[in-house]
């Protein structure tokens, strides 16, 4: 996938039928690390953290006009486990705060920080796992285009226990993943670059790389940090 920099964040490439603009990101964690707060587990293990990257089809204004299509919305998932060092940047950043952050009465707050999306997202874009299926969030929508990193990021205990210490209008949000979903049918892809070699040597139908591209870029955007339950 190809990430474009300036007034609007844009996504295309890897597996996707077209043009993607940023939306907002937002957090997924539970209450302890046995538990664990991913809402995708790889292999059956369920990672503490995970980070959804919203952008919609630039033919739809937002992400509710977008859910109404398939294929409307593309959310980039991002794993972190649990280790002494952390090494995210946009959560470290966010841990840095204080009570401030975590006490709130809206459903999620906005954090202006310059951001370079190159810094958010893992080294290895082109090994994931793609799939369609629906936003986790109430609603549930259908033909939504997953793309999940296998490569994870670092998240310290103290920047877990950050997002378990969030108030949100109901007291602690001491969690806020979905259970994992029964795929119903439904193929997820692996995509790594010895596939995509293999895929380019026997000629793959669209004549097009599945890999993922992408074009550095220091824009800022605006990431939403959302607390949805
Ligand atoms: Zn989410």
């Amino acid at each position: 996938m190809t990430f474009v920099g300036g007034v609007k964040q844009q996504m295309y490439g890897g597996t996707l039928p077209g043009v993607y603009v940023f939306k907002q990101l937002h957090f997924h964690w539970g209450p302890n690390n046995t538990v664990g707060g991913s809402e995708h587990t790889i292999d059956g293990k369920r990672a503490p953290l995970e980070m959804h990257v919203v952008y919609v089809n630039e033919k739809y204004g937002t992400v509710s006009e977008a859910a109404k299509h398939p294929g409307g919305i593309a959310v980039l998932g991002i794993l972190f486990k649990n280790a002494e060092a952390s090494s995210h940047p946009l959560v470290g950043f966010i841990a840095g705060f204080g009570p401030e952050l975590q006490k709130f009465d809206a459903p999620e707050l906005v954090v202006k920080k310059p951001l370079a999306i190159q810094s958010i997202l893992p080294h290895a874009l082109n090994n994931y796992y793609t799939y369609k299926g629906s936003l986790t969030t109430p609603g549930c929508q259908e033909g939504v285009i997953w793309t999940v990193f296998e490569e994870h990021f670092k998240v310290s205990n103290r920047e877990l226990e950050f997002f378990r210490n969030v108030e949100g209008k109901h007291g602690l949000l001491t969690s806020n993943f979905r259970p994992v979903q029964k795929t119903n049918g439904r193929t997820v892809s692996y995509v790594s670059p010895a596939q995509t070699a293999a895929q380019t040597s026997k000629g793959s139908p669209s004549g097009k790389s599945a890999g993922i591209f992408f074009i550095a870029f220091t824009g800022s955007l605006i990431a939403l940090f959302a607390i949805v339950k």
